[in-house]
Order: structure tokens, then C-alpha cells, then sequence
């Protein structure tokens, strides 16, 4: 009999486990909790590596695709200090494919539009897996409805109710917060100082941090160390943004200042390091589920859909759904807890009170 799988999680992970299931004729449903695929606004870029979100990309036979889309002008890098004198530069040679960038939402259109009409259920929030015996589960969604699958893969992300059958592991805050900001139309002088690709300013345990997005929009993010839940009473968030970054150059203070839309607070949260548990059969987790890390480690999206790709080859070569799980546990909880301490160890340095520091360390990354 064919096993009854659902993905819960429609990012970037949960499309690409799916799509290649599905091109290698395996029957896979996936649901999610979102009411239609643009009821939120899917976020910035992401850069996808050749080592890690290309090969799953091109395990799915969306490589090609990706790359027409993707924006290698994107690679370039710039490190400023606080007065804005530019300290390093890398622009990307021509040819240079490593980690084009792409927006978030043209990612996960090229994904979706690569499944079957009909694979992803919209308005499918799972509250709770009760296991039925066997590796069975029922699952519970919040419209009171239940479905029974022979394997759940979580990939329902930072908040992931998968997760809460396999482990007590709960995200904790970081201690810095992105202020997120968005700029349409940024104007020559911001766009002179962002450049094709991304930008960032570390000092005195913050950072300005830019990236130029598809369709001339620079999304920048104000990081702070605050408490989880900061409280800014009566005070704007430019205000308070531009007070608590008042010794920086104007130059860079005009990513904040020219600003008159929403400031969306984005506290980062991770799972605990390494986050791993008992193997369960008729259950695991991907990508953000399985590991959440801050942003500093650059890889969140492309180890969530590395681990995808891994998952759904276990999937299909592996005798039993068992042996695939368990084969791809072995080799995704240890990758996933190394980035995670690498992504620790970025945020700390280039968020950091040592200015020196944070400078010699994005230095030697960029
Ligand atoms: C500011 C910022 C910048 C980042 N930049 C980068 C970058 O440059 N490069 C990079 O690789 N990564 C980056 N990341 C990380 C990246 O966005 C995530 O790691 C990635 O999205 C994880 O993918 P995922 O598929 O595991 O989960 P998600 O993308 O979180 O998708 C989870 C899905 O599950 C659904 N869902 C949740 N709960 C339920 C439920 N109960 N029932 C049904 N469905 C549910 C959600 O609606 C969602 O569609 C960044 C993250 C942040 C915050």
C-alpha cells in the first residue's frame, strides 16, 4: 500500500520535499495553516548555495529555472563602519554562481507552480498528532477536522507543532531584534550605498544591514540587542531607531530616516543547540522545525531545503519509510546542530560591543 504522507508547511523546505516526491511519482499531500498562498507578505531575498539550496534545487529540476530567475549581480558585498567609510568590498567576477540571490516569494512560486494543481491544501492549521500505533498518526486541524497519514514531515518551521510529539524543545530569544524596514524606489543615494547586493554596518552591539531585492526595493534591518519584549511607549520606532543609533553617519542613518511606512519588529529566536530527539516512526521535522537558528548563519532556507531534498532521496531509494526517516536523521540533526552553533557564534561576533571584533569577523565571511 502506498504510504499516506503529509508535509505540514508550505516554505521553502516543505515545497521542495515535495516536489521531488511527487517527480519520482510518490503521492505526498501538503498542508498549511496560511488561508491562500499570498495571505502574507513573503519577506526579503535569500541567496541560494551551490552546496547546500542548489542541489536540492536541481534535485527538483528547478535549477535552470532558479538560475534565470536569480540575481548574481545579488553576490556583492559591502562592510562600512559606523561613519560610513567602506572597509571591504567583494563585487562577484562575471560567471559567478555560487549563491545568486532570489526573492523570497519568486522562490516559493517557482516552487509551488512546479506541483500538481491541488498538492497543497490552504487553510489546514495542525494543532495537535495523536499516534494511532504503527507509525499511524492522526492528525487534528483547528477547523476540528482529522486526517490519518503513515508518515508527517514537520516542516511547519520556528513554531512547529510537529515538533512538540518529538521533543520539549522550545525556540529562545537571541537577544537582538531586527527592526525590518522597507524602501520602494530607494533613491541614488541610498541605492549608491547599498549596492546590487547587500550591505552591513556592525558597531557598539548593533548593525544597519541592506539588501536590494527584486523590483528596485531595499529591505534594511536595524539590529539591536532589547528585550524580547521591548517596549517603546509613546515614541516612533524611526524616533527611537534614530535616537539609539544618533552617533552613526547620516549617510547610513538615511536607511532609517527616509523611512515613513511600518516598522515590523522581527525578535530572532533558535532552538537550543543541538536540538535532537528519540527517532519516532511515522514522524520527523525539516529545515526550521528541526533547527532554528538566527539569520547570521545565512542558511536557514537553503539547509531547509537541503534537508528536503535528503529526506525525499531516503524517501525514495530506502526499502521502508522507517529506514528513510531513520537514514535521514543521521546525517540532517548533526548538520543542522553545526550551523546552528555556527549561526551563534555569527550573531554574537557581529552583533557585539567589540567593534573590532564584529569588523574582523563579517571581514573574513564576506
Ligand atoms: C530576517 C531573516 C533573514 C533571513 N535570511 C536568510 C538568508 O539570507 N538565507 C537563508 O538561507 N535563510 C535566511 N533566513 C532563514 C529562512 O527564512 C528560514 O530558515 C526558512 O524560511 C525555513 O524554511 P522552512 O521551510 O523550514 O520554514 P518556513 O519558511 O517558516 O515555512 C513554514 C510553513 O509552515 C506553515 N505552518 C506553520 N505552522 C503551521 C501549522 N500549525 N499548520 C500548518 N502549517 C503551518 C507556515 O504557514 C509556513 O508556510 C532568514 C530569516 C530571517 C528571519
Amino acid at each position: 500500500m502506498t504510504p499516506r504522507t503529509a508535509i505540514v508547511g508550505a516554505g521553502p523546505g516543505g515545497l521542495t520535499c515535495a516536489r521531488i516526491l511527487q517527480r519520482q511519482g510518490f503521492p505526498v499531500t501538503v498542508l498549511d495553516r496560511d488561508p491562500a498562498p499570498d495571505a502574507r507578505p513573503q519577506g526579503g531575498t535569500l541567496d541560494m548555495h551551490a552546496d547546500s539550496g542548489q542541489l536540492a534545487l536541481q534535485a527538483a529540476g528547478l535549477l535552470e529555472a532558479f538560475l534565470d530567475l536569480s540575481r548574481p549581480e545579488g553576490q556583492e558585498m559591502r562592510l562600512y563602519d559606523h561613519t560610513g567609510g567602506l572597509l571591504h568590498q567583494h563585487a562577484p567576477p562575471p560567471g559567478e554562481s555560487f549563491n545568486p540571490e532570489i526573492d523570497r516569494g519568486q522562490l516559493r512560486a517557482l516552487l509551488l507552480d512546479s506541483l500538481t494543481p491541488g498538492t497543497v491544501q490552504w487553510g489546514r492549521n495542525l494543532t495537535t498528532l495523536t499516534p494511532l500505533g504503527d507509525g499511524v498518526h492522526r492528525a487534528h486541524f483547528e477547523d476540528g477536522s482529522t486526517a490519518d497519514y503513515d508518515l508527517v514531515i514537520g516542516a511547519d518551521g520556528a513554531w512547529s507543532r510537529v515538533r512538540r510529539l518529538l521533543s520539549d524543545a522550545v525556540p529562545v530569544y537571541t537577544g537582538v531584534t531586527f527592526v525590518e524596514i522597507s524602501l520602494n524606489n530607494p533613491g541614488t543615494e541610498i541605492s549608491e550605498l547599498v549596492g546590487e547586493g547587500t550591505m552591513m554596518a556592525p558597531y557598539d552591539n548593533k548593525a544597519l544591514i541592506a539588501q536590494r531585492n527584486s523590483g528596485n526595493r531595499v529591505l534594511v534591518y536595524a539590529a539591536l540587542r532589547v528585550p524580547q519584549d521591548w517596549n517603546r511607549g509613546p515614541v516612533s520606532m524611526r524616533d527611537e531607531l534614530l535616537e539609539r543609533f544618533a552617533d552613526w553617519s547620516p549617510r547610513l542613518l538615511s536607511l532609517i530616516a527616509k523611512h515613513d511606512g511600518d516598522f515590523v519588529n522581527r525578535p530572532l529566536f533558535a532552538l537550543p543547540v543541538p536540538h535532537k530527539w528519540d527517532h519516532t516512526p511515522g514522524v520527523t521535522l525539516l529545515g526550521d522545525a528541526a533547527h532554528l537558528m538566527s539569520p547570521f548563519s545565512g542558511m536557514g532556507a537553503n539547509l531547509a531545503m537541503l534537508d528536503a531534498a535528503d529526506l525525499a532521496n531516503s524517501i525514495i531509494t530506502e526499502p521502508t519509510i522507517d529506514a528513510a526517516v531513520q537514514a535521514y536523521e543521521t546525517v540532517m540533526i548533526p548538520r543542522g546542530a553545526e550551523a546552528a552553533h555556527g549561526a551563534d557564534e555569527g550573531l554574537n561576533t557581529a552583533i557585539s560591543p567589540s567593534t573590532d571584533q564584529a569588523l574582523a569577523h563579517l571581514t573574513k565571511h564576506l
